[in-house]
C-alpha cells in the first residue's frame, strides 16, 4: 500500500502550502482517480509523491511499509515509482532512442543491447499504433500535444513500473489516443499488477477502467472520496454541485 501521511506541500517556505494535511492510502493493483478543480493542487501532490525537489514536501510517505520519503527521485524510482507529466518536456539534442535506452537501462540497472533494445521498442510502438520514424526524432521536440501524451505512454510501457502516476495523460488526446490509454493500463495492471493514481476527469476513462477509488483535491485538502459514482457525480453537476460538497 502506498500511503501518505499529514502531507503538506508547499513551492517555497514563506507561502501557506499548497496542499495540507492530506492523508490518503492508495490500493496496489488498483486504480484510483484523482480529481479536482484547477489548481487544486493535483500536479503538485503527483510532483511530491514522485519527489521533485522543486516542492517541499513535509508528512511521510509510505510505500509497502518502507518510509520513502527522504529518498531521491532516482530511488523512488528504483522502488518502481513512475510519473506522466502533465506537460512533457522538449530534450533537444537527445534522440528518442538514446532517451528511451538510457531510462530503460537506469531504471532496472541493467545494460541492453541496441539490437534487443529496439525490438522492445519496436513491440511497445507496435502496441501504441506510433510510427517507427519517431526513434530517430529528438526527444518531445515538434511534437504536438497528443504526440507527447502517447510519448509517456511509450516510457510507461517500457519502464512497467510499480506504482504509476499519471498526470492528465488523456488531455490533448484524441479519440483513438484514449483507447490506446485503456488498453495500456488494462495490460500493465494484467501483466505487471500495476498500481495506478491517474489525474483526470474524463468519462470515458472513468466508465472504461475498473476505477476503485476517486478522491476530489480542493481548497488545500482532500474534499471527498468515494467510489467510481463519485466521479460520475462530478462530471455531471461539477465541483460545485450541491450533492458533492
Ligand atoms: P492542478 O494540477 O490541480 O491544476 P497544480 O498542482 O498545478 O494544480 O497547482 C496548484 C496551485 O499551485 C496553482 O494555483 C498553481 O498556480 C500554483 N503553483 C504551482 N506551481 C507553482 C510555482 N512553481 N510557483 C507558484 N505557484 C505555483
Ligand atoms: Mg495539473
Amino acid at each position: 500500500m502506498l500511503q501518505l501521511k499529514n502531507i503538506n506541500v508547499s513551492i517555497n517556505e514563506v507561502d501557506t502550502p499548497l496542499l495540507q494535511n492530506i492523508n490518503l492510502e492508495f490500493d496496489l493493483k488498483k486504480i484510483t482517480m484523482l480529481m479536482g478543480p484547477n489548481g487544486a493542487g493535483k500536479s503538485s501532490l503527483v510532483q511530491a509523491i514522485m519527489g521533485n525537489p522543486n516542492y517541499l514536501l513535509e508528512g511521510s510517505i509510505i510505500l509497502n511499509s518502507e518510509d520513502i520519503t527522504q529518498l531521491e527521485v532516482e530511488e523512488r524510482a528504483k522502488k518502481g515509482l513512475f510519473l506522466s507529466f502533465q506537460q512533457p518536456i522538449e530534450l533537444p539534442g537527445v534522440t528518442q532512442l538514446l532517451y528511451l535506452r538510457t531510462i530503460v537501462e537506469k531504471y532496472n540497472d541493467i545494460k541492453i543491447k541496441p539490437k534487443e533494445f529496439r525490438k522492445q521498442l519496436d513491440e511497445a510502438m507496435e502496441f501504441l499504433e506510433m510510427k517507427k520514424e519517431f526513434n530517430q526524432r529528438e526527444m518531445n521536440v515538434g511534437f504536438s500535444g497528443g504526440e507527447r501524451k502517447k510519448n509517456e505512454l511509450l516510457q510507461l510501457l517500457l519502464l512497467k513500473p510499480k506504482i504509476a502516476l499519471l498526470d492528465e495523460i488523456d488531455s490533448g488526446i484524441d479519440v483513438d489516443g484514449l483507447k490506446t490509454i485503456s488498453k495500456v493500463i488494462k495490460y500493465l495492471q494484467e501483466e505487471c499488477n500495476t498500481t495506478f493514481i491517474i489525474v483526470s476527469h474524463h468519462e470515458y476513462l472513468l466508465k472504461n477502467l475498473d476505477i476503485s477509488k476517486v478522491i476530489i483535491l480542493d481548497e488545500g485538502g482532500v474534499a471527498k472520496e468515494g467510489s467510481k459514482e463519485l466521479g460520475l457525480e462530478i462530471l455531471q453537476h461539477g465541483f460545485k454541485g450541491k450533492k458533492i460538497k
